[in-house]
């Protein structure tokens, strides 16, 4: 690859020794799962999502999963979210017994239309689900407001958005919960699985706590019945040598965003990302354009091996396992357009001017 999508090598070639002793104290203290550094991960990501709690958990998945079991979703209930996500956000609504709700996306953001929310409402609807994707916070006072009105809980899935701002606050601090995932590919990434639940409610808390051992309170005394979903002590010290540079490694994702920008903006087939007004930080786990001629642009990239991916080619409505819900394409107009024509290009922190020039070069000679 002469530039791929993304290279986690260079992150650990740069802290290194400190990575490299943090494992090397969870493999001698033998603490191995919900350690010591799982604690103090769970308080530090807290306190910068703005919130009481935190809760590590095995994955974003598992994270999503718990808390949508914590605010009662179960069986026979209906939950909101946004058409256009990784599968984890809608699979675990039906793990859980409920039926996912599919809404359409905003032509600018790509995140769920809140105008299109109260439409999906049924005297079933027991949450909403708003995705943070790519990086940027969904409209959270419009959701909040529609889910004040209807009385329903609001979870946020902020599984790409650790550290983003919307109007000045943190992602994790809107939702009755928020989840964030620790897949070694987000921008706050371990070196394996790993999630975290964050609410500022003590009841969904504990409630969190119990279910990600088996629902056990004290141990071995089962109220309810929950799941295996620990975070290994390992995955914790990674995360906790990580943490003070994510907002560095934030900023230099921004300083990409711009310079892709710029170089892009004579180009007016490329549809560079919108910054909503109310973003005051843009995290871009993701740097995604959208293209009318997208093949066009994969072979060139292809061939010049410059790394790319397709967040995300087929929408929930149209996925196999969600077929018997009903759903037609036309539902989703602005989801089927945006969908065949994104395309996330490389990002990372640590990529080089060389490098992006090379990216920026082959998308313009593709599509301009
Ligand atoms: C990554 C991701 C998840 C799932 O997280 P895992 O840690 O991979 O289980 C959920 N939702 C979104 C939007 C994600 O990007």
């Amino acid at each position: 690859m002469s530039v791929p999508l993304l290279d986690i090598s260079r992150q650990y070639d740069k802290i290194k020794n400190e990575l490299n002793r943090a494992v090397t104290d969870v493999l001698a203290h033998g603490k191995f799962i919900l350690g010591p550094e799982v604690k103090e991960l769970e308080s530090k990501v807290a306190h910068m999502s703005g919130v009481a709690h935190g809760i590590g958990v095995a994955s974003g998945t598992d994270a999503l999963l718990l808390a949508l079991r914590a605010v009662g979703v179960g069986a026979g209930d209906e939950v909101i979210t946004t058409t256009f996500s990784f599968f984890a956000t809608a699979g675990v609504i039906s793990r859980l017994g409920a039926t996912p709700v599919f809404v359409d996306i905003e032509p600018d953001s790509y995140n769920i239309d809140p105008t299109k929310i109260e439409d999906a409402i049924t005297p079933k609807t027991k949450a909403i689900v708003p995705v943070h994707l790519y990086g940027q916070i969904a409209d959270m006072d419009a959701i909040n407001e529609i889910a004040h009105r209807h009385n329903l809980k609001v979870v946020e899935d902020a599984a790409q958005a650790i550290g983003a701002q919307y109007k000045n606050r943190p992602a994790g601090s809107f939702g009755d919960l928020a989840c964030y995932s620790f897949y070694p590919t987000k921008n706050l990434g371990a070196s394996g699985d790993g999630g975290m639940i964050v609410t500022n409610d003590d009841e969904s808390g504990e409630l969190c706590r119990m279910l990600r051992v088996h629902g056990a309170k004290p141990k071995y005394y089962h109220k309810i019945i929950g799941y295996n979903s620990r975070l290994a002590s390992m995955q914790a010290a990674v995360l906790l040598v990580k943490l003070p540079f994510l907002n560095e490694w934030s900023r230099k994702r921004i300083a990409h965003a711009e310079k892709y920008n710029s170089a892009f903006a004579d180009i007016p087939e490329i549809v560079i990302p919108t910054v909503k007004e109310y973003t005051t930080f843009h995290i871009y786990n993701q740097y995604t354009i959208a293209v009318p001629n997208r093949d066009a642009l994969m072979s060139v990239l292809r061939e010049k091996e410059i790394g790319f991916e397709i967040y995300y080619p087929v929408p929930f409505h149209r996925q196999e396992c969600f077929a018997k819900l009903g759903y037609k394409p036309e539902q989703f107009p602005i989801c089927e357009k945006i969908s065949s024509e994104v395309i996330s290009l490389p990002i990372y922190p640590e990529m080089t001017v060389e490098e992006q020039q090379k990216v920026i070069e082959a998308v313009r000679t593709a599509v301009g």
